[in-house]
């Protein structure tokens, strides 16, 4: 009789601990923190901006997402959405701003000049994407992409870093 109880009681632990504990490594606890609190630098280059901006306004809610503290120093910042165009005299500085950048650290390449160079790609000044000197983790397209886009954007890098197997991403 007492057996029974014990092992009965043991199920019930059992059970309460598969409900209430989940284990996960610090690793992938402390990712799934920072893909749900993003911190981008407050960063612009060109029309792409613009719609970065709106993204950040109330029609568009970014904080819904967590990812609205916008950072000016990219000390205290996590994730640089290059939104506009690279010219050759601005790119040292979009990379040393990306240098200063505490690790882990993400790149957005927002709009066609930011991933191509754009419609000006075949200009003397003009750098062909910022994958030429930056690590960029999410591609964003558009001439300028929609605010919609930009959140797409974000989300896509939020499941990328949850699970950084994840490399391509449909839908
Ligand atoms: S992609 Fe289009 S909107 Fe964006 S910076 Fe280039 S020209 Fe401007």
């Amino acid at each position: 009789m007492e057996v029974n109880k014990a092992k009965s009681e043991d199920k019930a632990l059992e059970a309460l601990v598969e409900k209430n504990i989940i284990l996960a490594k610090l690793d992938q606890l402390l990712d799934y923190c920072r893909a749900h609190s993003f911190w981008p630098v407050t960063f612009g280059l060109a029309c792409c901006a613009i719609e970065m901006m709106a993204a950040g306004g109330a029609r568009y809610d970014i904080s819904r997402f967590g990812y609205e503290v916008f950072r000016p120093s990219p000390r205290q910042a996590d994730l640089m959405i290059v939104a506009g165009t690279i010219t050759d005299k601005m790119a040292p500085l979009v990379k040393r701003i990306y240098d200063q950048m505490a690790e882990p650290k993400w790149v957005i390449a927002m709009g066609s000049c930011a991933i191509s160079g754009g419609p000006f790609v075949d200009s003397y000044n003009v750098v062909p994407g910022a994958d030429a000197f930056l690590p960029v983790d999410v591609y964003v397209p558009g001439c300028p992409p929609r605010p919609e886009a930009l959140l797409h954007g974000l989300l896509t890098l939020k499941k990328k870093v949850i699970n950084p197997k994840v490399v391509k991403i449909h839908g």
